[in-house]
């Protein structure tokens, strides 16, 4: 995930002011400078580092912190909100067009992702707003880009509009509007060509297109692997084509994040994208504040939840939550929560979401083994129903039998069966914080 070393170091900043009782002037000093020091570390933009300290320092010695009750927490505060206007404050969606079909000219370099972004935002507006997109194939240079953007298409099921090779991207884009009108497709998502650096052909040629398409959006795509590189190549991108906004891909690899930090700040264009990973799914509307959140290590329960919203039947997460209430769970509903889960993505991302999670000792190490969980589904699979819905009737012969049936160890077997102890221990606490009264211990949101 990206950000881990900047977030590292900023909890540890914050754990040396939490609960403070006083925070002296001195205090913050020190801790602004080492603020500064891991946003620089970060690879954030140096202007843009000292504009966040300064502003910070300003509040953090006001009357707002040091003469509040509880200054450690006031700080923190400030630091999160700080950085979360760095970030571009609200969130910011797609500028839609009074009449359809809404146009967004995909934009940016080679390899930053346009195509695979094409394909992501429009499997994103189908699924969450029931839209549907044509994808236009404009990257003429390469015929492998036509060719990847059909294949994208055929993945997703949707039209991809083309002209080969030997068309110009103007006339292609101005072809395929007027097909979208003509199939009443209510989104044309335009897919272009990069190069490896900024150049003067290619920003001719977006510059026509954008005259003829008058698009609702123009969003740069940038690899946030980049670094500050990336801040310069928005900034030329904004001078040229005055784009709309950005998606930054890649923040699912270890990028130190400081793009993500500066590209509002310099180009005063929001982040409206993030891309998470290389499949269609993997694509995020970026929130500002909750990115903050995670940075701060404070978790990003929402993202969390809308995940579950849009993968796990709701029907289905109706029943469990009845079950938790009951405490008639079984391991049938186990397995079940476990399918779901995993159709939510890779585990550790869903962690790294946790509040806190990047405390937890040794978890940025953790491999969650895909093989693990089939073990787990072949013991649950060798119990009988009898002793799925009531583990207590185990005995050393029955694990025996379990362990021969799912090609396991005994020792897996007695693991499982501790595991799923401990959380419905876990379950009963949360229904006990749910009626109000204090429980300890995390909180699953995804169940
Ligand atoms: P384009 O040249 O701008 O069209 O870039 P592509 O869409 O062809 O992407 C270049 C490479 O980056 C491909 O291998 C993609 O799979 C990969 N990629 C794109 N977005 C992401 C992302 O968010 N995360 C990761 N890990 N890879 C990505
Ligand atoms: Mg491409």
């Amino acid at each position: 995930m990206a950000f881990e070393g900047l977030a590292d170091r900023l909890q540890g900043v914050i754990k040396k002011v939490t609960g403070k009782g006083k925070v002296s002037e001195q205090d913050v000093k020190e801790m602004t400078r080492e603020v500064r020091l891991a946003l620089l570390e970060a690879d954030v933009n140096f202007k843009v580092v000292k504009d966040l300290v300064k502003r910070i320092k300003e509040r953090a010695v006001g009357q707002e912190v040091l003469e509040s009750l509880t200054p450690g927490q006031q700080v923190i505060k400030v630091v999160k909100e700080e950085l979360t206007d760095l970030m571009g404050g609200e969130q910011s969606k797609i500028d839609a067009a009074d009449r359809p079909p809404t146009v967004i000219m995909m934009v940016g370099l080679q390899g930053a992702g346009k195509t695979t972004t094409t394909g992501k935002l429009a499997n994103l507006l189908r699924k969450k707003y029931n839209k549907t997109p044509l994808l236009v194939a404009c990257d003429v240079y390469r015929p492998a880009a036509i060719k990847q953007l059909e294949t994208l298409g055929k993945q997703l099921q949707m039209p991809v509009f083309s002209m080969g090779t030997d068309t110009n991207p103007v006339e292609i884009t101005e072809k395929a509007i007027a097909k979208a009108k003509e199939d009443h497709n209510d989104y044309v998502i335009i897919d272009t060509a990069g190069r490896l650096h900024v150049d003067n052909d290619l920003m001719d040629e977006l510059q026509k297109m954008k005259e003829i398409a008058q698009p609702n959006e123009i969003l740069l795509v940038v690899d946030a692997m980049t670094g500050q590189d990336a801040v310069n190549v928005a900034e030329s991108f904004n001078d040229q084509l005055d784009i709309t906004g950005v998606v930054l891909t890649k923040l699912d690899g270890d990028t130190r994040g400081g793009a993500a930090l500066s590209i509002k700040a310099v180009t005063d264009k929001p982040i409206k994208f993030a891309g998470m990973g290389e499949k269609l799914d993997q694509l995020e509307a970026f929130h500002p504040e909750r990115m903050a959140s995670r940075i701060l290590g404070m978790g990003d329960v929402l993202t969390l939840i809308e995940k579950a919203q849009t993968t796990v039947d709701e029907k289905q997460a109706k029943e469990l939550e009845e079950k938790m209430r009951t405490m008639s769970f079984t391991f049938d509903d186990f397995l079940e929560q476990m399918s779901q889960v995993k159709k939510m993505g890779p585990l550790e991302d869903l962690l790294g979401m946790l509040p806190g999670a990047g405390k937890i000792k040794g978890l940025k190490n953790i491999q969650v083994d895909e093989k693990q969980l089939a073990h787990v589904e072949a013991i649950v699979q060798s119990m009988t129903k009898e002793e799925r819905i009531k583990p207590e009737i185990m005995n050393a012969g029955r694990k025996k039998r379990i362990a021969k049936g799912s090609g396991t160890s005994v020792s897996q077997v007695n693991r499982l069966l501790k595991q799923f102890d401990e959380m419905k221990k876990m379950m009963k606490q949360m229904t006990n914080m749910q009626k109000g009264k204090k429980g300890k211990g995390m909180k699953f949101p995804f169940m």
